[in-house]
């Protein structure tokens, strides 16, 4: 059922404490922890608790819980004192993804592109 927690899947696993992961902020909802392969010196991963593929997805079965990701990238950015920073949801594997349970990643710390690569 759409949201329940999947066996296979990574963030699922960190979520029910099965997996270690430095988590930095917890709620309800929402989980935030530093990704284990930092591409900026600040960068950390908001991911729900119920397990979506991504953020559309999310999006559509569960809007409020999107919301609460997304307040919490702003939490976290101001934890970790981030003036700017940029939130990030690859969806799709052509754009990165490789865990298809709905994450933002919250990167800071230094200069930022635009465009990204
Ligand atoms: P995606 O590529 O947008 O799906 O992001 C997945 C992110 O999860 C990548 O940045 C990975 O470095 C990160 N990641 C994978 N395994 C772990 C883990 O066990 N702990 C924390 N981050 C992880």
């Amino acid at each position: 059922m759409a949201g329940e927690p999947q066996d296979d899947c990574l963030f699922c696993k960190i979520v029910a404490g099965r997996i270690p992961a430095t988590v930095v902020r917890e709620t309800e909802t929402t989980v935030a922890f530093r990704d284990i392969n930092p591409q900026a010196p600040t960068h950390i991963l908001v991911i729900p608790k119920v397990h979506h593929p991504d953020a559309v997805a999310l999006a559509n079965a569960e809007p409020a819980i999107l919301a609460d990701v997304v307040r919490e990238t702003g939490e976290v950015a101001s934890d970790e004192k981030l003036d700017s920073y940029r939130v990030v949801f690859n969806t799709g594997s052509g754009a990165g993804q490789t865990v298809f349970h709905a994450h933002a990643h919250v990167l800071g710390g230094r200069g930022l592109q635009w465009p990204p690569g």
